[in-house]
């Protein structure tokens, strides 16, 4: 069984679409075979592995409302992870799941044929609390909430825990929250550490370790359709994710 991780926050701009694609890039370089899966409608995660989602005559979208296979939609992607992409047709899908029977189980059942070919499937959520997201953690064995360290930046978060708690009651008993993950971090300012503390304290929340400093390299990646691994293999932010990647293996 492959583990499959929900990155998820409301919140937009916090590192959701680059922790997957990073993270996920991470992983393939330590040997592991990883799927990534865009939930968003904004498409932006399959934007920054270099696919034009107006290329796409089939997407997440239509695994989850037309009875397309998973294997039929995805792209394999040289020396990368796979994708699952995404289109801007996800934008009806809350809507449209709802009308479904068992409509927070739907990802979770398209991914079962692909779970001997997998090591990791990690799917970034839209930035709302609804069925899509919904879907995302019920398909998955974790959660990982990155954060930005910033006031304000626990507003919310105590409404994402709800969802997942609601999850876990209800459709998947099983989802182990990870833990936040520090992003845009300046550690160099006691404010970031203090709101850092702050929230985990509050929400008994693990802090995964390395903290993904801010920098300007993580703009310029996805443009390009690659990741700070291969633009700036040897910077801080590069090197974070793969510690991560090495914490979350062994
Ligand atoms: P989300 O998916 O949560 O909306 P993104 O991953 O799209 O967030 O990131 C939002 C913006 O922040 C993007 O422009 C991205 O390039 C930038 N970014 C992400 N991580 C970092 C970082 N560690 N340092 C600086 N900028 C970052
Ligand atoms: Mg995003």
């Amino acid at each position: 069984m492959p583990r499959t991780l929900a990155v998820a926050n409301q919140k937009g701009g916090v590192a959701k679409t680059t922790t997957v694609a990073t993270l996920g890039a991470a992983l393939a370089e330590l040997g592991q075979r990883v799927l990534l899966v865009d939930l968003d409608p904004q498409a932006c995660l399959t934007f920054s592995v270099g696919i034009d989602p107006e290329d796409l005559d089939k997407s997440i979208h239509h695994v989850l409302l037309g009875g397309v296979r998973a294997r039929d939609v995805l792209i394999e992607l040289d020396g990368a992870p796979d994708l699952l992409p995404a289109t801007i047709a996800l934008a009806t899908a809350d809507v449209q799941l709802a009308r479904e029977s068992g409509p927070e189980q739907v990802l979770r059942t398209a991914l079962r044929p692909l779970r001997t070919a997998y090591d990791w499937i990690i799917v970034d959520c839209p930035p709302t609390l609804g069925l899509l997201t919904v879907n995302g953690l019920s398909a998955a064995s974790d959660v990982l909430i990155p954060l930005q360290c910033e006031t304000l930046a626990h507003r919310g978060v105590g409404q994402l825990l709800d969802t997942v708690h609601d999850v876990q009651r209800l459709t998947n008993p099983g989802l182990h929250v990870l833990g936040v993950l520090p992003t845009l971090y300046d550690g160099r300012t006691t404010h970031a550490r203090t709101v850092l503390e702050t929230i985990a304290d509050t929400y008994s929340l693990d802090v995964l370790q390395p903290a993904i400093p801010k920098s300007i390299r993580f703009a310029e990646a996805p443009a390009i359709g690659e990741t700070v691994l291969s633009t700036a293999p040897a910077s801080p932010g590069a090197k974070a994710y793969r510690a991560l990647a090495g914490a979350l293996l062994y």
